[in-house]
């Protein structure tokens, strides 16, 4: 009779991994499936981002490093700030973690006390929530829909933030939704922030390079400088150089958060690993030409995809910003098919061979996410099977 933690208890295993997981259930069982389920890249990680780890190897860099990263990482990642976004960092306001993943995790768990408030527009990362709760925190949703192009307002921002509140979680191009904040909308969340100085601010940066705007990347505090000193700055290498499995991200702020992150940090993981901080550095320091070509072929996926989807009945596809995600509304293929929740009709879809992920699971009912980081082929058969299903 094992008696688990109520924290333990209070959370769900990520439901992206799990419509994953089911997926390879079922093509075990003989069933042919296109997964659209996943947060990943499909292309390889660039040849020369992984001769720079076969040479770590060689070279025998295989041990500990310093906890909060190698200072030739910390070095590349502060010359990385300064070149694309202009923000200026020191060494001791980087820390290097193992995934984008862990750094909200420490940045959690360093910050927050029970019943301490964190502010979550939806849909969100599905990790948010849960790694809030894990350090006792109570996650405030903020809901959008597609009539605000999945975006918050500051109008609900405002109404959002209590004196509880010590977080907000901005993420932009956003995972699920495809779409990015543009600077004039930043400046109005910054005006709303600028009235709580008390309250820090998350920008997680992870889909920065995946976009497509007129505009180039902002975040909160690129637009906003005078935010710089309550600011925490979350990216990673994951998406844009296809490095999922080498879990490497990092975060930048001030210098007492970054050294409580790095003490949390320092009784779980120690450093990341040396190897992936080698191929880490290398991608940020290297041609990027091989982020560009990616993104490239994103682009013209997501045109083809949103044609597509929209040509379906009972389904409505907006445009989307940027990342490899679209967000379409499936409230008339729910109808249609008689499903009472999107779960519902995820498990229909599935059996019709294409996994995708109920939006409930983002807390945005009645969408799915489709990942279109797969291949052409994939993405056109898969409209085929959504037509049939939904004809
Ligand atoms: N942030 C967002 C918005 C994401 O979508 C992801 C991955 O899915 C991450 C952070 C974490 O990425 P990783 O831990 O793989 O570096």
């Amino acid at each position: 009779d094992l008696k688990l933690s109520n924290r333990v208890q209070s959370i769900k295993p990520s439901p992206t991994l799990a419509v994953t997981n089911r997926a390879a259930e079922l093509r075990a069982a003989g069933k042919d499936i296109i997964g659209l389920g996943a947060g990943e890249p499909d292309f390889d990680t660039p040849e020369h981002i992984k001769d720079a780890a076969k040479q770590a190897m060689d070279n025998g860099f295989t041990k500990y490093t310093a906890v909060d990263g190698t200072p030739d990482l910390k070095k590349a990642i502060i010359a990385k700030f300064k070149n694309d976004n202009g923000l200026n960092y020191e060494a001791n306001q980087i820390l290097v973690s193992c995934g984008g993943k862990q750094s909200f995790f420490n940045l959690s768990l360093a910050l927050l006390n029970p019943g301490d408030e964190v502010v979550i527009p939806a849909p969100y990362w599905v990790s948010y929530p849960d790694m809030v709760k894990i350090a006792e925190g109570v996650p405030v949703i903020i809901e959008t829909d597609a009539s605000a192009r999945f975006k918050i307002t500051p109008e609900q921002l405002d109404n959002a933030i209590t004196d509880k509140t010590k977080l907000v979680v901005l993420n932009s191009p956003s995972n699920p939704s495809g779409m990015a904040y543009t600077k004039a909308e930043f400046e109005a969340l910054g005006d709303v922030l600028r009235k709580y100085p008390n309250v820090l601010i998350a920008t997680d940066d992870m889909y920065e390079h995946i976009l497509w705007t007129e505009e180039d990347f902002n975040n909160i505090v690129t637009v906003n400088p005078d935010l710089y000193e309550r600011t925490i700055v979350l990216n990673g290498v994951s998406k844009a150089y296809s490095m999922t499995g080498w879990r490497i991200g990092y975060a930048a702020g001030p210098q007492p958060l970054i050294a409580s992150m790095k003490k949390i940090q320092s009784q779980s993981t120690s450093s990341p690993t040396s190897i992936a901080q080698v191929a880490a550095q290398a991608a940020l320091e290297g041609n990027q030409q091989c982020v560009k070509d990616m993104v490239t072929v994103f682009k013209k996926r997501h045109d083809f995809m949103v044609d597509a989807l929209n040509e379906i009945d009972g389904i409505e596809c907006l445009n989307g910003d940027g990342t490899f995600y679209l967000f379409p509304s499936f409230k008339g293929a729910q109808a249609k098919l008689n499903c009472e929740t999107d779960t519902d009709l995820a498990e229909k879809l599935l059996e019709a061979g294409v996994a995708l992920v109920p939006g409930s699971a983002f807390g945005t009912p009645g969408h799915m996410r489709i990942s279109f980081a797969t291949s052409d082929s994939n993405l056109e058969q898969s409209i085929e099977r959504l037509k049939k299903a939904l004809g």
